[in-house]
């Protein structure tokens, strides 16, 4: 079985207490690999390594820093069916779904390198003999902690920009998925990043993760993460000022209008739940459906619901592999029981499948619950699993108030064919993301984050660069007339 170190400095080290942990296979349980255990210490020596690191990546052009996210993209395109199955591996979605996601990252890299290479300045308007500009300069060492449910994409959504604007980075992935991580790291030093950019501290979130938030050495910590995580984490970084970004929990709602057609509302309302096991931050976890077709999409959708093929992740005929961890089918299984006690209709899975593949590893059927009402636990609180809840409305208000009243604002999608009811209840929803006719669509270009209780901040896009960058203004004094504001010349002084 493979050891791993923690990816620092442009090497592999292991932790300063010589700890290590097994990462775990969750289609069975086995373990996958030993990963050292990293704690404050280890914190403390890759923020060093870091500091020592920045100032070199931020002198680099962005021309050049451009050239070599380019060259990143490149390799890491190449060594895509090794991350593919690795993934697979430490987190139990089927393979088509990791190469359907590990396929695009490299658009970030390029969109991004695209970024570091064509930034501009400003020249604000200052009145009076003055030119005036500002630039963006990296913030020098920032703090990246991620989840474990897409380990490389939420990853690759905060290393490209942080690389692109200069900065050195420690990042702490998640403690179910730390490997493929530490491969990115691999990737960014072929590609020419300098050792010492690029550092991963594998650990857990109460010990690595903490030590990282809390540090001084970091100017920005970007979380993805539990509503609860984001809270501590930002209480933690608050302490020193440090800047916190944060992509959490969310309860998205698909909403079907009434001349939405029933087929391509069933194939949304699964797509949008069931990938992933439900185990996205974007999972249409209320399907909120109109009352005149409420019945034959309820229909269909516990008939192809009952269909979806569960098994080995790493079969290609497979469309649900087993959850992440015990603890997570654990919560599953507990919020089925909530939902029932709570009087919805379970009309679809609702247990772990039965026999032999299955009993080693942590799998839980897609479940479907009708007759739910809005203000149930099962409609309110993140499950982060398979479980569907169906709610009928009658009315376009209704279906807006429904949708807005959680903590959650993180994204909805909205069916329908008319043009003016798709953009006023889009305006009307409170979240970051919505989607017309479409469901977890993401692109490098695109803002993504939520409202409310789902976030702080937002990745992709520009807006994503800016955040990885503070402004300095620099205020120049074009006149050669002596200024003087002590002398004793009798003039009214001004200071313009
Ligand atoms: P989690 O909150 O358990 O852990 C996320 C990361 O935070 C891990 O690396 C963990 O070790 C670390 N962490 C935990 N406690 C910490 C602490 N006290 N101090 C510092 N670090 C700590 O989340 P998870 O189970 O890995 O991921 C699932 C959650 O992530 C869901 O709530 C999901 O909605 C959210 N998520 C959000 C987005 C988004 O874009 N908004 C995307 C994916 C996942």
């Amino acid at each position: 079985m493979k050891s791993w170190g923690m990816f620092v400095g442009g090497q592999y080290r292991p932790a300063a207490s010589g700890k290590d942990f097994p990462v775990i296979n969750p289609k069975n349980g086995s373990t996958i690999a030993k990963v050292a255990h990293g704690e404050q210490a280890d914190v403390d020596a890759a923020i060093a390594v870091a500091q020592q690191a920045s100032s070199t990546w931020a002198a680099y052009s962005g021309a050049r820093r451009g050239d070599i996210m380019h060259k990143a993209a490149e390799i890491l395109e190449s060594r895509l069916p090794e991350l593919a199955s690795l993934e697979v591996d430490q987190i139990g979605r089927p393979i088509n779904e990791m190469r359907a996601q590990l396929a695009r990252l490299p658009e970030w890299f390029r969109y991004f390198g695209a970024l570091a290479r064509t930034q501009e300045g400003t020249v604000p308007p200052f009145d009076g003999h003055f030119l005036n500009y500002t630039r963006r300069v990296p913030l020098g060492v920032v703090g990246l902690i991620t989840p474990w449910n897409h380990p490389l994409l939420i990853l690759t959504k905060k290393v490209a920009p942080a690389l692109a604007a200069g900065n050195a980075m420690v990042i702490k992935p998640s403690e179910l998925a730390p490997i493929t991580p530490m491969l990115l790291g691999e990737i960014m030093a072929e590609a020419g990043v300098p050792d010492g950019v690029f550092n991963v501290v594998t650990g857990f979130g109460a010990g690595a993760g903490a030590a990282l938030s809390q540090h001084k050495g970091i100017s920005k910590i970007d979380v993805t993460g539990g509503t609860e995580t984001g809270k501590v984490i930002a209480s933690m970084a608050g302490k020193n000022l440090t800047q916190v970004s944060a992509e959490l929990g969310g309860k998205a709602a698909v909403v079907l209008f009434p001349d939405v057609d029933v087929q391509q509302g069933v194939a949304a309302a699964l797509f949008a739940s069931f990938i992933a096991s439900g185990q996205t931050c974007v999972q249409g976890a209320r399907l909120l459906v109109h009352e005149s077709i409420h019945d034959q999409v309820v229909a269909e959708i516990v008939r192809r619901t009952a269909q979806i093929r569960i098994g080995d992740p790493l079969e290609k005929t497979t469309q649900m592999g087993p959850l992440v961890s015990a603890r997570q089918r654990d919560l599953v299984e507990k919020y089925v029981a909530i939902g029932q006690a709570e009087g919805a209709h379970l009309a679809a899975g609702g247990q772990r499948p039965q026999g032999a593949p299955f009993e080693a590893g942590f799998y839980y059927e897609p479940t479907v619950f009708t007759h739910v009402k809005p203000h149930m636990r099962i409609a309110q609180e993140e499950i982060f699993g398979p479980v569907m809840c169906v709610i009928p409305f009658k009315t376009e208000a209704e279906a807006v108030e429904i949708v807005n009243d959680v903590d959650f604002g993180l994204a909805a999608s909205v069916w329908t064919k008319d043009v003016a009811r798709a953009h006023r209840v889009a305006q009307a929803i409170q979240a970051g993301i919505i989607w017309i006719n479409d469901h977890h669509r993401i692109d490098a270009s695109s803002p993504w984050g939520g409202f409310k209780m789902s976030g702080l901040g937002r990745e992709n896009g520009i807006v994503a660069y800016q955040a990885y960058t503070q402004i300095q203004n620099i205020i120049v004094n074009l006149s050669s007339e002596p200024f003087d504001w002590y002398a004793d010349d009798g003039q009214e002084k001004r200071y313009s």
